[in-house]
């Protein structure tokens, strides 16, 4: 009979499961580590097989955990997409040599790096690239095409035209790419990506592909899923195939004829999981032969006649030292753990980001604890838990004065980070002004970190503003600057005033107020003056802003500093009005509202193209609107421009109004 507590048990450990399935491959946010989840799925395993009748279509175990969301095309896939069963030890290994011994003879095994990205399935007609959609739920997946075209790795078209190929890899996100794109995430104040796989995972599934474009990401295929016009009868023969079409297939693979040979290999592949420039979680062992893997079948989720072996994280024990407060531009507290160093993943480390007071309170971490710590990605050092307290040791609290200035530091509501309230905080004014002077911002050649703060000590300038007021007398007293250095200074100073002013928008490091949407403001707006008599929900009107950010820019630009700030640059002359590219009057008195996803421009390329030939663009429709724009997907805007019997248009009638 089965108990009543072990089927409790069982639901609420699915319940758990679904949840964090939904965190990871929806959210791309997990919110506990790999190897929590696998001990989760350890045991609704142990579960079931003492209590079979627990089994149903929908537990953890018969299914896939991924989903396609609607934000994309869904693919069907014709031969679905499967995951893999987990080993953790020699003795599965062992276990599933003899499953496979019991089933068929004379075979090899191939064993090859499991790489821990995303699984993708791309499709190849007459040679050609047609089509790439994630797997989903294994059965029906994200048509992800124009990202996945993005990656240069993936050939476009074919050594040999054959009728029909798709194949299975996997996309990853390489170490260095993930270092740059958390470097740069650290640098903006931005949440960093937990690691490559979330990271690659999250860049491939954007609505824009620039952004997927800039993120390097890479590709490895470890899989025919059906081809036409070509025989194949093992995998390491398809793989040797698929090299020589022009696809990366995956490093190292090998054939062994005995398990024994097989376990050297994998462990060879984990004592040098560090010299791989991308993630492994592990190595895959499959049945080679294409007739005996027939034979030996699939469950509903993963094939019988592979496995794949789990590699433990790297992790160290070391002591806490201390917890030191870093202070971002926009004044956010960072804590920083300062721990014994420890030899991890090839290099020392001493020092990992805490993130905020909820990460320290979940992990109950406080100075002079044994900590467990590793790398994400072999990379980024992170604190995993807290081993042991000392006997009187205390909760840790983020103290509410920046350490900088010694200024009051506050937390807005709905927001983890605790920042310095103080606007004129050296530590911020530093970091602005590097920012303020960035080449994305107002790209001032030569006014890089050492004169920024030589400058500041030197008490020469204490805001932006100053920038503007220095002179040859004040830059000849700087030490190591000499007269060519400061005319050209001046002159790069100078030539900022002309930029245009969604340069400037971005430049003043406003929470919310990134390059795009600086411009988007600009482009809407018109100028900087024009911005800051927005009303809140003018701006959340504004395609991609909603309230939130409305209400964080809105907020900000009603602060007496910033508008001082404003006036002040204003006064010396730099320029705060946008001029747009304007080609043509054709769209003028026209308001057009943007929806779906265009056959070939993106939103913001066909807005730009509106506005350049006169047009405006609005984020709602109304009886006002002239045109809705309407791509494949469009939502409400669609209805609502129905119901109202507003024109609607696609692209290419938008273009044909342009060429009338
Ligand atoms: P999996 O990632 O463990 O294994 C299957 C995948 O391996 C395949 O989809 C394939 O794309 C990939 N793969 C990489 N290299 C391969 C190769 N050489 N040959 C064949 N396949 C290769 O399985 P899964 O079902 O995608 O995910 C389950 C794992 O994801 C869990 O074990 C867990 O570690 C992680 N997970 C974590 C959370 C969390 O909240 N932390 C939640 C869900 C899943």
């Amino acid at each position: 009979m089965e108990s009543l507590t072990a089927r409790e048990e069982y639901e609420k450990l699915c319940r758990i499961v679904s949840e964090h399935n939904f965190n990871y491959y929806v959210l791309d946010n997990p919110t506990v580590e790999d190897s929590e989840y696998d001990e989760l799925m350890r045991r609704i395993k142990k579960l079931e097989a003492e209590n079979p009748s627990f089994v149903t279509e929908e537990s953890p175990t018969q299914k896939v955990g991924g989903f396609a969301l609607n934000t994309f095309e869904k693919v069907t896939h014709t031969v679905q997409m499967g995951s893999l069963q987990d080993v953790f030890s020699v003795e599965e290994l062992y276990e599933f040599d003899t499953r496979v011994k019991n089933a068929v003879s004379g075979f090899l095994y191939c064993v090859e790096p499991k790489i821990d990205g995303l699984s993708v399935s791309l499709e190849y007609v007459n040679g050609e690239f047609i089509r790439g959609s994630t797997r989903g739920d294994g059965f029906i997946g994200e048509d992800i095409t124009k990202n996945l075209k993005t990656i240069k790795s993936i050939p476009k078209r074919l050594s040999e035209p054959l009728p029909f190929l798709e194949v299975r890899g996997e996309v990853y996100m390489p170490k260095k790419s993930f270092e740059k794109l958390v470097t740069e995430q650290l640098k903006n104040d931005e949440q960093p990506a937990k690691n490559p796989r979330n990271a690659a995972a999250g860049s491939l599934r954007q609505k824009d592909s620039r952004i997927t474009a800039s993120r390097g990401l890479d590709i490895f295929i470890f899989n025919i899923q059906q081809i036409e016009g070509k025989t194949l009868t093992s995998h390491k023969e398809s793989l040797d195939y698929l090299k020589s079409l022009g696809f990366n297939v995956v490093d190292g693979y090998k054939t062994y004829d005995n398990m024994e040979d097989a376990v050297k290999r994998i462990e060879e592949i984990g004592a040098n999981r560090q010299s791989y420039s991308y993630d492994i979680d592990g190595a895959v062992i499959k049945v080679d032969d294409f007739a005996q893997r027939e034979t030996m079948g699939a469950t509903a989720k993963v094939p019988k006649w592979a496995v794949a072996y789990k590699y433990p994280p790297e992790e160290k024990e070391t002591k806490l030292l201390d917890i030191e407060i870093n202070v971002g531009r926009t004044g956010a507290l960072t804590p920083v753990a300062v721990f014994e160093p420890v030899w991890l993943a090839g290099t020392t480390v001493s020092r990992a980001v805490l993130h905020n007071q909820d990460f320290i309170d979940d992990k109950d971490i406080r100075i002079g604890d044994i900590i467990k710590v590793r790398k994400a990605g072999d990379i980024i050092p992170e604190v995993i838990s807290s081993v042991s307290h000392e006997p009187d040791s205390e909760p840790y609290k983020i103290p509410f004065i920046c350490p900088v200035c010694g200024g009051r530091a506050g937390k807005e509501k709905d927001e983890a980070v605790i920042r310095c309230l103080n606007i004129g905080c050296p530590a911020q004014l530093l970091k602005n002004i590097e920012h303020f002077a960035s080449r994305p911002a107002m790209n001032i050649d030569g006014l890089g970190e050492a004169i920024v703060k030589q400058l500041v000590e030197e008490r020469f300038i204490a805001t932006v503003a100053d920038l503007y007021t220095l002179d040859m007398n004040e830059l000849s007293l700087l030490s190591g600057f000499g007269a060519k250095s400061a005319a050209n200074l001046l002159k790069s100073i100078e030539n900022s005033k002309s930029n245009s002013p969604d340069r400037l928008l971005f430049a003043l490091g406003i929470k919310g107020i990134g390059q795009r949407n600086a411009t988007l403001l600009l482009r809407h707006y018109g100028s900087i003056e024009n911005v800051m008599k927005a009303e809140k929900e003018e701006i959340a009107s504004i395609e991609n802003f909603g309230d939130i950010l409305a209400e964080n820019i809105y907020n900000a630009l009603r602060n007496p500093d910033v508008i001082n700030l404003i006036e002040r640059l204003k006064s010396y002359g730099v320029n705060t009005v946008y001029v747009s590219e304007k080609k043509s009057d054709k769209f003028a008195g026209l308001t057009f509202v943007l929806t779906g996803t265009l056959p070939t421009m993106t939103r913001d390329e066909a807005k730009k193209l509106i506005e350049d030939n006169g047009g405006k663009c609005s984020g709602s429709v109304s009886k006002k609107t002239s045109y809705v724009l309407a791509g494949e997907e469009a939502g409400s805007k669609l209805t609502k421009a129905q119901e109202l019997g507003v024109k609607i248009i696609s692209q290419d009638e938008l273009l044909s109004m342009l060429e009338e």
